[in-house]
């Protein structure tokens, strides 16, 4: 149901904002702090528009004063808020690593929709499909590169960015090599392979002075981004459950079916989920339990498991119950459940068609209050990379770093560890 009068629910009416949480980042950085800057700029921009003269195209008469009525729109204004694009050589040149499913399907279309990234190299095995490729979004013969030349990447200066779009197992070798070829890396997650790679990783990028960012692209989707600061805003009071699974069918041959690959339902689906409680409850658990189950009957299921279920406990009292299967229908969801309300997005983590529902407890033990929030659905992937485009031209820090990649990596380590032990493994 769509609320359409004003109640106090109102004050959870969405914002387009997709300023960062501090559960994020721990920079402590508040919405009240943001909305004072975003209102003082607002100001200054309504008082350049009050003083400022009128701009007229050449042999057109002057406008008439800002005093005297005008017209509700005179041919000679400009809209006040024109978002102009950036000039193409002012964008991020890009390079995308590995052209499977993932880059093909939607990191290359969404560039079309990107204002601070275009793509110019592709790096690939399969020199016909590159070349295709290559044709249709404009990128030039000689910055098609291959995993033998991958090197020479250094020597590309329109190169800004190296997206690593590869099978886990090669996360951290090709994130390693674009980095010491002088190049920023966005890396898929999960991170790696293991928390040994992510060290690696993570000391490349500190030894080369280049940002290492992790694609965990739900932290620049703005319904997502809303539940984070609802969590962090106490809207529900105190939080008190975590409930989500990320569920899918996988057929063979797949990466994901993998051992070699590092496949897997938790570190390629259940990670969403990991990653999700983070940044809804704003801590790291301190103990994990999981089981698995790995059919004896169903050839895909040789090397990894089908499902996983796993409980996280967190410092503050709050259990996680998540499941992911590469066995079943899709089931993409997750629910936050706190004292005073209840947060359900569902769809929650595939690319389109999210949707959020907050349900609160009534006053005076009324009925509870309901609401759909409604918020621009946009190209996770534009979004993202949009970003990590602004951080390297503008010298600052991503959202989703290398330590939040290894972090979630170490939960699903001891979700790996206790499925197999069959014993509760601890963080702490
Ligand atoms: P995919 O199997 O479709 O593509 C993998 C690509 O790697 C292929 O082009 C393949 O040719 C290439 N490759 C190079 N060397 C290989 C080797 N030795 N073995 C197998 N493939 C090799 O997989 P995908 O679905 O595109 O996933 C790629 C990465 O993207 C994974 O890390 C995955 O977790 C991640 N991913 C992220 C999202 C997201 O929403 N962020 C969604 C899907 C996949």
């Amino acid at each position: 149901m769509n609320l359409s009068h004003p109640t106090p629910f109102d004050r959870l009416e969405a914002s387009q904002t997709v300023e960062p949480t501090s559960h994020e980042t721990g920079s402590g950085i508040s919405r009240r702090q943001f909305m004072k800057t975003a209102s003082a700029s607002g100001a200054v921009i309504g008082s350049v528009m009050t003083a400022g003269a009128v701009a007229t195209a050449p042999g057109q008469a002057p406008a008439a004063p800002e005093t005297q009525q005008s017209a509700p729109a005179p041919p000679e204004r400009q809209a006040a808020n024109l978002d102009i694009p950036e000039p193409v050589e002012k964008k991020m040149g890009w390079a995308i690593v590995g052209l499977g499913k993932l880059a093909v399907e939607e990191i290359l279309p969404a560039f079309g929709e990107c204002s601070g990234s275009r793509v110019v190299a592709l790096v690939s095995g399969h020199p016909d499909k590159a070349g295709r490729l290559a044709e249709v979004y404009g990128v030039a013969p000689d910055r098609i590169y291959n995993y033998g030349n991958f090197d020479t990447l250094a020597d590309a200066d329109d190169i800004d960015a190296v997206y690593i779009v590869l099978p886990n197992s090669m996360h951290a070798e090709y994130t390693i090599r674009a980095l010491k070829a002088g190049k920023h890396v966005l890396c898929e997650k999960p991170m790696a392979a293991n928390l040994e790679e992510c060290a690696q990783m993570s000391a490349a990028a500190e030894a080369t002075g280049r940002k290492l960012m992790i694609a965990y692209r739900l932290h620049y989707e703005p319904l997502n981004r809303k539940v984070m600061q609802m969590c962090e805003a106490k809207k529900l009071g105190k939080l008190k459950l975590f409930v989500s699974s990320n569920c899918q069918n996988v057929e063979s041959p797949n990466i994901r079916l993998s051992a070699k690959l590092a496949g897997g339902p938790v570190g390629d689906v259940g990670v969403y989920s990991i990653n999700a409680a983070r940044y809804v409850i704003g801590e790291e658990p301190v103990e994990v339990y999981a089981t698995e189950h790995r059919p004896d009957n169903d050839p895909r299921f040789t090397e990894v498991p089908e499902s996983v279920s796993y409980t996280m406990k967190y410092p503050s009292g709050v259990l996680a119950q998540c499941v992911c299967s590469f066995g079943t229908a899709g089931s993409q969801r997750y629910e936050v459940i706190g004292e005073k309300g209840v947060i359900v997005m569902d769809p929650a983590f595939p690319y389109r068609g999210l949707k959020l529902t907050v349900r609160r407890q009534g006053a005076d033990e009324g009925p509870p209050e309901i609401a759909d929030i409604n918020l621009r659905q946009i190209n996770h992937f534009a979004s993202e990379m949009d970003h990590f485009s602004k951080c390297i031209k503008d010298n600052i820090t991503p959202r989703t770093t290398a330590a939040m990649g290894t972090a979630d990596m170490r939960i699903v380590h001891a979700i790996t560890e206790s499925a197999r032990t069959g014993k509760p493994v601890s963080l702490v």
